[in-house]
């Protein structure tokens, strides 16, 4: 195959993935992102068994796992201390799978090194506005009025604000509230669990285990509160105790994480959209992760299906004979997956957000028991972990091997 000049919008997972597997087909790619200096903020995510899949074939499943904490399953408790979710990785009938709850930075890390391990060339402070296309390849446009050179082929990667969609189409009115503070193990927490405390679908709080940051004091959990953008005003106006007040009476342990938030800069709030891109190819262009497809993360499916994504694209374009084809490919083998999650994703995420009364009652009182048996416990877990549509197969990936993971 020749090889191609590769131009990619965002250094996230996406970009990141991307292009290392280009890289090591030969192409010449290069990287380019708003941010000044590589540094992702943000929260914990979860890598579920397909994104593993693919680090695994990166090289980097290892150096993940390390970086992050086992994640069990997910368990919920409503106002009343009832359990309404329980969602343990054993019902999938994976021997020995695990979620793995991991800080934004660490995955970020993990990519970008063995980036420039390969020389790969990032550029960062481009803030890009557009792109443009002649007889000799694509261009992006940047903010400061300049362009990249011409590449054979643009990677839309830059997220899910990207600029080749409308950013605003698909807000969701839920978002919450992130924050990363350190534990303790006396910290009255599951270590491997993803825990969460619901008001009916109005409030929600949850904690996830994410493992420790390279050069960190030790490990973190992720913090996260329902808000929605409507009420982030009153919520930055408001004393922030009056914010932990609301917290404590929905699950009182977060007490001891509540006092080491000591300023409202502590916390972020991240909006959410729920939108895929139709079509995501253009003459040399195509759209992967959010920038293709974004939801709520409720799911936490996100950054999974942007690695997905990554490793379709490199496989479209070592098996596609023309560029056209290369793509057809690569969005072939992921379109129902995406579809599929989209779908489940808009379906589920009322029941944990959302203002109406229904959707708690139904999670609560039908969901939850019927959850509980077989096979209904086995597509649940199926659902969480990503594998739910068998999206593997047709990328010719498979789960990654746990039993090695756990070895450290
Ligand atoms: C609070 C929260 C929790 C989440 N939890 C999970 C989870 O548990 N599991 C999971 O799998 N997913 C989760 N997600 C979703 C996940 O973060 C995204 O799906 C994932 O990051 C998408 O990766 P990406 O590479 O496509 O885009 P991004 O990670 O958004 O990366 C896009 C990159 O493009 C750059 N960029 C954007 N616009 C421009 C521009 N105009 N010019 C130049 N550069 C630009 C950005 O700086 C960024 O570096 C969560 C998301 C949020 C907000």
């Amino acid at each position: 195959m020749d090889a191609l000049n590769i131009a990619i919008a965002g250094c996230g997972p996406a970009g990141l993935a991307a292009a290392l597997l280009l890289d090591a087909q030969g192409h010449q790619i290069t990287i380019y992102d708003q941010f000044a200096d590589p540094s992702p903020v943000g929260s914990g995510l979860m890598l579920q068994p397909t994104g593993m899949a693919v680090l695994e074939e990166l090289g980097l499943a290892h150096e993940v796992a390390r970086r992050g904490a086992r994640v069990d399953g997910l368990y919920g408790e409503e106002e009343h201390g009832k359990a309404v979710l329980d969602a343990p990785y054993s019902k999938l009938g994976l021997r020995g799978a695990f979620g793995i709850g991991i800080h934004r930075a660490s995955l970020f890390d993990v990519l970008y090194e063995a980036a420039k391990a390969r020389s790969i060339t990032i550029v960062s402070g481009q803030e890009i506005t557009g792109s443009v296309i002649d007889s000799d390849g694509r261009r992006l446009n940047f903010a400061d009025g300049t362009q990249s050179p011409h590449c054979d082929l643009l990677v839309d990667a830059s997220g899910r604000q990207t600029v080749f969609d409308d950013p605003d189409r698909g807000a969701l009115e839920f978002g919450a509230l992130w924050t990363n503070i350190p534990v303790e193990s006396s910290d009255p927490f599951n270590s491997h669990m993803l825990e969460q405390r619901y008001r009916r679908a109005r409030q929600m709080v949850g904690v996830l285990p994410i493992g420790s940051r390279n050069g960190g004091v030790g490990p973190e959990v992720a913090m996260f509160w329902s808000l929605k953008r409507s009420q982030l005003r009153d919520w930055k106006d408001a004393p922030l105790d009056n914010w932990k007040d609301e917290v404590r009476s929905l699950w009182p342990e977060t007490e001891v994480l509540l006092e080491r938030i000591t300023s409202r800069d502590q916390l972020t709030f991240a909006s959410y959209a729920h939108r895929t891109l139709q079509p995501s190819t253009a003459e040399r262009m195509i759209a992967i992760g959010d920038a293709w497809h974004s939801a709520s993360p409720q799911l936490g499916q996100g950054a999974n299906m942007a690695l997905l994504d990554a490793w379709s694209l490199a496989r479209g374009m070592a098996e596609g004979r023309t560029l056209r084809e290369k793509l057809r490919l690569a969005v072939s083998w992921r379109s129902d997956h995406v579809w599929l999650y989209q779908w489940v994703t808009a379906l589920f995420t009322p029941l944990y957000q959302s203002d109406t009364t229904w959707h708690p009652a139904l999670r609560d009182s039908l969901l939850y028991p019927v959850s509980k048996v077989w096979p209904a416990s086995k597509i649940q877990a199926q659902l969480m972990s990503g594998l739910f549509g068998f999206p593997l197969a047709p990328l010719g990936l498979r789960p990654p091997d746990y039993s090695a993971l756990c070895e450290d």
